[in-house]
Protein backbone atom coordinates (compact mmCIF):
# COMPACT_ATOMS: atom_id res chain seq x y z
CA UNK A 1 0.00 0.00 0.00
CA UNK A 2 2.25 3.14 -1.32
CA UNK A 3 -0.50 4.81 -2.46
CA UNK A 4 -0.22 8.57 -0.84
CA UNK A 5 -3.04 10.66 -2.56
CA UNK A 6 -1.37 14.17 -1.91
CA UNK A 7 1.84 13.38 -2.95
CA UNK A 8 2.85 16.25 -6.05
CA UNK A 9 4.64 13.87 -8.30
CA UNK A 10 3.59 10.21 -7.08
CA UNK A 11 6.58 7.49 -6.94
CA UNK A 12 9.09 10.25 -7.22
CA UNK A 13 11.62 10.95 -4.92
CA UNK A 14 14.15 13.29 -5.37
CA UNK A 15 17.04 11.83 -3.68
CA UNK A 16 16.43 8.99 -6.59
CA UNK A 17 16.60 11.38 -9.57
CA UNK A 18 20.01 12.04 -11.14
CA UNK A 19 20.87 15.85 -12.35
CA UNK A 20 21.55 15.76 -16.03
CA UNK A 21 24.66 18.19 -16.81
CA UNK A 22 25.86 19.12 -20.08
CA UNK A 23 28.43 17.21 -22.26
CA UNK A 24 30.16 20.08 -23.13
CA UNK A 25 30.96 22.20 -20.08
CA UNK A 26 29.01 20.00 -17.30
CA UNK A 27 26.45 22.88 -16.81
CA UNK A 28 23.70 21.59 -15.08
CA UNK A 29 21.08 24.04 -16.08
CA UNK A 30 19.14 23.97 -18.88
CA UNK A 31 16.28 26.31 -21.18
CA UNK A 32 13.81 25.22 -23.52
CA UNK A 33 14.69 25.40 -27.27
CA UNK A 34 13.02 23.75 -29.74
CA UNK A 35 13.75 21.42 -33.13
CA UNK A 36 11.37 22.84 -35.88
CA UNK A 37 10.40 19.94 -37.98
CA UNK A 38 9.26 20.58 -41.89
CA UNK A 39 6.28 17.93 -42.72
CA UNK A 40 6.12 18.06 -46.20
CA UNK A 41 2.72 18.34 -47.98
CA UNK A 42 2.48 14.79 -49.27
CA UNK A 43 2.25 13.40 -45.68
CA UNK A 44 1.03 16.50 -43.67
CA UNK A 45 -2.51 15.61 -42.50
CA UNK A 46 -3.74 18.92 -43.71
CA UNK A 47 -2.05 18.39 -47.22
CA UNK A 48 0.07 21.48 -46.64
CA UNK A 49 3.67 22.00 -45.81
CA UNK A 50 3.69 22.66 -41.94
CA UNK A 51 6.20 23.02 -39.28
CA UNK A 52 6.26 20.83 -36.10
CA UNK A 53 8.33 22.22 -33.07
CA UNK A 54 9.75 19.42 -31.30
CA UNK A 55 10.61 20.77 -27.59
CA UNK A 56 13.87 19.82 -25.96
CA UNK A 57 16.58 21.48 -23.68
CA UNK A 58 19.35 23.18 -24.41
CA UNK A 59 22.66 24.09 -22.13
CA UNK A 60 22.04 27.77 -20.79
CA UNK A 61 25.99 28.58 -20.63
CA UNK A 62 27.05 27.36 -23.87
CA UNK A 63 23.92 26.65 -25.97
CA UNK A 64 24.71 22.57 -26.24
CA UNK A 65 21.80 20.36 -26.76
CA UNK A 66 23.33 16.83 -25.50
CA UNK A 67 22.52 13.68 -27.76
CA UNK A 68 20.07 11.95 -25.67
CA UNK A 69 17.72 14.60 -25.49
CA UNK A 70 17.01 14.06 -29.16
CA UNK A 71 13.94 12.97 -29.62
CA UNK A 72 14.79 11.74 -33.53
CA UNK A 73 17.90 10.18 -34.69
ZN1 LIG B 1 27.14 23.52 -21.87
Amino acid sequence: MNNMPHMPNPGINFSQTAALSCEKCDNEVFQPAFLLRKVSALVSPTGKETVVPVQLFACIKCGHVNEDMYPIE
